[in-house]
C-alpha cells in the first residue's frame, strides 16, 4: 500500500495509523515525488518479470509516481500546484509501462472504478484482501447479509466485541460498492472476474491461517 504526497504534511504518522487499520498483512510505503522519499524503496520492490499495478482514485498521484519511477515524462501529469492536496484529475488512460532499469512491468490505471478491469487483466490487482471480514461473514445468519442491521450478523458482532474495527468494515463495503458499480455499468464479466480473483485469495488465505471466528 502506498501513501503518496507525503511532502504535503509535516507528520505522516496519523495517516500511517489510519492505513494500518484498513489493511492487514500489507506493507506500507510512504512516498513523495517532490522530496523523492520512498521512490528508491518502491523501485526495489519492482522486480524483473513481475507485473505491478497502481490502483487508486484519480488525482492521488499515480502518473507522477510512474514518471518518477521512469525518470522521464511518459504520462501527462499536471504540474504540481503548491498547497493543493487534491490535485487535478489527470489520469485518463490505462497504460502498461516497461521500467527499463528494473525490467518490471507497471500498469497505470485511471482509478479505483477500474478495479474489476485491473483484476481480470493483471490476475491479482492490489492487496485489497478483506479475507478477515469474509471469514467472519460466513457465520452471519443470512447468506446475503450486508453487515448493516441484519439480525445474527457475525461481522457486526465482532465489531461490538472489538475484534474487527468499524473502519475496516467500511473499507470492505466500499470495495463491494465498487464491484457493484461495475456490475451496474454492464461490465458483469469484469465484476465476476474480480469476485473470482477475490474468492481465490480468500481460499488461499484460509489455507495459510487457522483463524476461525467460531472458536
Ligand atoms: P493520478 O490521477 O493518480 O495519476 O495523479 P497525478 O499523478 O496526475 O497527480 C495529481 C496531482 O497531484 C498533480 O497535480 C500532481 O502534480 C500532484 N502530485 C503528485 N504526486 C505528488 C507529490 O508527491 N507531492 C505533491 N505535493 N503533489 C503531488
Ligand atoms: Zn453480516
Amino acid at each position: 500500500m502506498l501513501l503518496t504526497k507525503a511532502d504535503l504534511v509535516d507528520d505522516t504518522s496519523p495517516y500511517i495509523e489510519q492505513l494500518a487499520e484498513q489493511s492487514v498483512g500489507c506493507a506500507l510505503l510512504v512516498l513523495s515525488v517532490v522530496s523523492g522519499e520512498g521512490i528508491d524503496a518502491l523501485s526495489k520492490l519492482l522486480l524483473p518479470g513481475q507485473s505491478a499495478v497502481l490502483v487508486g482514485s484519480s488525482g492521488v498521484g499515480k502518473s507522477s509516481l510512474v514518471n518518477a519511477l521512469l525518470g522521464a515524462e511518459v504520462q501527462s501529469v499536471a504540474s504540481i500546484r503548491a498547497g493543493d492536496a487534491k490535485g487535478k484529475h489527470t489520469t485518463t488512460r490505462r497504460e502498461l509501462l516497461h521500467l527499463p532499469e528494473s525490467g518490471a512491468l507497471l500498469i497505470d490505471t485511471p482509478g479505483m472504478r477500474e478495479f474489476g478491469l485491473v483484476a481480470s487483466e493483471a490476475g491479482v490487482a492490489v492487496d485489497q484482501s478483506f479475507t478477515d471480514v469474509e471469514t467472519l461473514a460466513e457465520d452471519c445468519l443470512y447468506r446475503d447479509c450486508i453487515h448493516k442491521q441484519e439480525p445474527g450478523c457475525a461481522v457486526q458482532r465482532s465489531i461490538e466485541e472489538g475484534q474487527l474495527s468499524a473502519a475496516r468494515l467500511k473499507s470492505y463495503q466500499k470495495l463491494l460498492r465498487e464491484i457493484e458499480y461495475n456490475e451496474r455499468r454492464g461490465s458483469v464479466d469484469k465484476a465476476r472476474e474480480a469476485r473470482r480473483v477475490w474468492k481465490k485469495r480468500m481460499v488461499q488465505y484460509k489455507q495459510r491461517t487457522r483463524f476461525s471466528p467460531k472458536s
